[in-house]
């Protein structure tokens, strides 16, 4: 029996590990995929307090999990499917088997939104990808082109920009939501050309992708792009299918008070996965901290 199992090994999951950890309360995170959530993948964190000239995501995810362990906290590898209320406590079910613990901290973030448009799933792995920092070093010398018009697209594009022949970055409307800076400095580098007003209509290949056609969303026309890669950034979906019914939520993400409480009692949520207005690292340690303390004066009662 554990004490507190925290779902999610990403910034939320091990800064609550380290405050709970700390606390002398048994902890185990059990995490899906990579330790680091989605601040692991990304190539450089430059907002995050503390790093002055920027941190990259794996290292900062590896100092995040050596905290953690150093207080003691027990990682696993395996995708939780369920959580149930039991007579001996909360039994968290995963794909390996199933954990009994005192209470939960739900931190399992938030995953990218697909486009949802013919070829996107032919072709995923296999030209299409949602991370340039895991997949950018394929293109090479490629042209390739990213979608979306918010932060990670435009940081996806300048990512791209050192590696790629060429980046497209295709977006729906002609204003940005990305940081201005960031903007200004996508729009001076002459590796990366504008598709404004477009959307992906239709991605094909032989094999591999090779074509995205594009529909102008003022004109009606459509357009072909040779590219052989394809980088979908717009936006982000709730990523805890396994909790519906049990708690209380908005568009799939969880509700929960200033003390990352949830409707249910001894399930603690944090994060990204958490109905919020910014979905940083810097916030989503915050939650973690605060699960954390949170966690530990609910077991003390
Ligand atoms: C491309 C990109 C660039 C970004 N750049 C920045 C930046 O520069 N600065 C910044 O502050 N923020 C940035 N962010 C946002 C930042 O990464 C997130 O806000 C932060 O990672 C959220 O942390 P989290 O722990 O809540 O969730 P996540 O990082 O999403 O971690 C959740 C973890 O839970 C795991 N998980 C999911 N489902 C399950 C399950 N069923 N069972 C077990 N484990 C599960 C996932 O595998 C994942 O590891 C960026 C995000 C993206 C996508």
């Amino acid at each position: 029996m554990y004490d507190v199992i925290i779902i999610g090994g990403g910034p939320a999951g091990l800064t609550a590990a380290i405050y709970t950890g700390r606390a002398k309360l048994k902890t185990l995170v059990l995490e899906a995929g990579t330790l680091g959530g989605n601040a692991g993948q990304t190539d450089l964190i430059d907002n995050y307090p503390g790093f002055p000239f920027g941190i990259s995501g794996s290292d900062l995810a590896d100092n995040f999990l050596k905290q953690a362990e150093r207080f003691g906290a027990e990682i696993r590898i395996e995708e939780v499917t369920g959580i149930e209320e039991s007579p001996g406590g909360k039994r968290v079910i995963t794909n390996q088997g199933e954990y009994l613990a005192r209470s939960v901290i739900i931190t399992v973030g938030a995953r990218r939104r697909e486009l949802e448009v013919e070829g996107e799933k032919e072709y995923l792995g296999r030209g299409v990808s949602y991370c340039a920092t895991c997949d950018g070093a394929f293109f090479q010398n490629y042209p390739v082109a990213v979608v979306g018009g918010g932060d990670s697209a435009v940081k996806e594009a300048l990512y791209l920009a050192d590696i790629a022949a060429r980046v497209y970055l295709i977006h729906r409307r002609e204003g940005f939501r990305a940081n201005q800076t960031a903007v200004d400095k996508m729009r001076a580098n002459d590796k990366i050309e504008l598709k404004l007003n477009k959307v992906v209509k239709r991605i094909e290949g032989e094999g591999l992708m090779q074509n995205v056609t594009l529909l102008d969303v003022k004109t009606g026309e459509e357009e072909s792009l040779q590219v052989e890669g394809l980088f979908v950034s717009i936006g982000l979906v709730a990523a805890a299918d396994f909790i519906e019914g049990l708690l209380e939520t908005e568009d799939g993400y969880i509700v929960t008070d200033e003390n990352m409480e949830t409707s249910v009692p001894g399930i603690f949520a944090a994060g990204d996965i958490r109905v919020k207005t910014a979905r940083q690292v810097a916030t989503a340690v915050g939650d973690g901290a605060l699960a954390g303390i949170a966690v530990t004066e609910y077991l003390k009662e």
